[in-house]
């Protein structure tokens, strides 16, 4: 395997990687058939918050992962808890939902960071958990009215949003980058393997069974129950929640037919520096704030406990990606944060990748793909707060069925038409909002 973060037999080397707490111990799935109330593919947030959701109900519940704890999406992340999607703003999420489960959503994702910090307190998850607030600062004055936007939407909705001008963002940011923006004080940053691994242990002592390479290949139905294979044994559930999200079937078997060709995996690049000087460290984000801000090509940071700069970014093109992403983000630090000219360069300790399931709209997509299985795909490059969030209440759905499933706009699985030209549309509308960055 000439790409490691390709490679599902181990854990794809990255900061995270480096410096988490150790993961439960697990194993593949044993040969012979085991029954459970519910089944659950996918070791990631979502997954593993489901599975911790039933097990406290007292249901059994069995974790089917491919690779390792936190291998995909989860466990690679930039660590950023951000209660709001990349561009599915409140109204938009209710004009495509309908005001009954578009406004459950949105109360849902307007409570998620405080959700996933809770579990944290509540199950003592050593994560570097820093709830300190999420800030996107406009990197354009025209841009201020889609933080005006944002913020009163959120406020509309109960969420504690600000509203901040040119000087608070220069405060927060320790940097004169940015024209003004917003924030969510419920927002922050966590190692997120370390998250990853932690709610694995909170759901292990709840009494879920997890088996890592134990890639499901297909379902069969069976009776009024589902039949998981795997290549050792096999689980026969009463309900299935898929969770496999931005990798089913991208380095990993799709555990279901067409479900890969519901989204668009999209490559998003992470680097960390070397651990920063003492009082470079603070004058760098002073508050320990999350930031992402408008940039369509995506401006992001938030230090980790060593004074790394945790940020990456985003390439139309991989070839050759290690070299250009060094030099393109090295110039990128400079622009937004000046002090760093004082470093003697700036050096990167650990650089790695992983994909994000987008959606030509944008918006998240909850699949029933039949009778008792469900799933989510969609977060568009949020969803560590989100699929922490969603877990619970799907494995409500999938265990309860009737009301429970009405509280999110389950549909069933439509895949993307022209599915296989899909990448070079994504491809060709990043270029286009990386032209609008520069113009509107
Ligand atoms: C580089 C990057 C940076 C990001 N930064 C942020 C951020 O800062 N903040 C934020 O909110 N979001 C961020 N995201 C998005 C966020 O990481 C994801 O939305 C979230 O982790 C999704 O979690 P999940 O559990 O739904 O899916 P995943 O974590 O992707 O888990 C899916 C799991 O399913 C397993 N699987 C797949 N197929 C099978 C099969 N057939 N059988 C068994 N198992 C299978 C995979 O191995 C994988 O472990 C980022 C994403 C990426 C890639």
């Amino acid at each position: 395997m000439s790409d490691p973060s390709l490679d599902p037999i181990r854990l794809p080397p990255s900061l995270w990687a480096a410096t988490a707490p150790e993961a439960p111990a697990t194993s593949p799935l044993p040969a012979g058939e085991q029954r459970v109330d519910l089944a659950v593919v996918g070791a990631g947030v979502t997954g593993l918050a489901a599975a911790l959701r039933a097990a406290e109900r007292g249901a059994s519940v069995t974790v089917l992962e491919a690779a390792e704890i936190g291998w995909g999406a989860s466990g690679r992340n930039n660590g950023q808890v951000i209660p709001a999607m990349t561009r599915a703003d409140p109204d938009l999420l209710v004009a495509a939902f309908g005001a009954e489960q578009g406004e459950r959503l949105v109360a849902l994702l307007r409570d998620s960071a405080n959700t996933l910090f809770e579990l944290v307190r509540r199950h003592g998850i050593a994560c570097e958990a820093v709830q300190n607030g999420w800030l996107q600062p406009a990197h354009r004055e025209s841009r201020l009215a889609l933080s005006r936007s944002r913020c009163a939407q959120w406020q509309r909705r109960g969420a504690p949003a600000q509203l901040l001008d040119r000087d608070q963002v220069a405060v927060l940011t320790g940097s004169r980058f940015w024209c003004g923006g917003w924030m969510n004080p419920t927002g922050g940053h966590v190692n997120p393997l370390a998250f990853t691994r932690g709610l694995a242990r909170a759901a292990i002592a709840a009494g879920a069974a997890i088996h890592t390479h134990s890639a499901v290949s297909s379902l069969q139905r069976v009776g009024d129950r589902w039949r998981l294979n795997t290549r050792g044994g096999s689980v026969l559930a009463r309900r299935v929640l898929l969770a496999s999200h931005s990798y089913s079937g991208f380095a990993t078997p799709s555990p279901w037919p067409g479900l890969a060709r519901s989204l668009v995996p999209v490559r998003s690049y992470q680097m960390a520096t070397q651990p920063l000087p003492a009082e470079l460290r603070a004058s760098i984000l002073p508050g320990n704030h999350a930031l992402s801000d408008t940039h369509a090509d995506l401006h992001f940071a938030r230090l980790d406990t060593q004074g790394r700069l945790v940020t990456g970014g985003a390439l139309v093109l991989a070839t050759g990606y290690e070299q250009r992403l060094r030099r393109r983000i090295a110039e990128r630090l400079l622009k937004m944060f000046p002090q760093l000219a004082a470093l003697d360069g700036i050096g990167f300790d650990h650089l790695w990748h992983g994909v994000f399931a987008a959606t030509p709209d944008k918006l998240p997509r909850f699949w029933r793909l039949d009778e008792g299985v469900l799933g989510w795909v969609g977060c568009n490059g949020r969803g560590l707060a989100l699929g922490t969030a969603l877990g619970p209440v799907l494995a409500d759905a999938a265990l309860d069925g009737g009301p429970a499933a009405a509280r999110l706009p389950f549909e069933a699985l439509r895949q993307i038409p022209g599915h296989a030209f899909a990448p070079l549309g994504v491809k060709a509308a990043s270029l286009y909002y990386r032209w609008l960055d520069g113009r509107d």
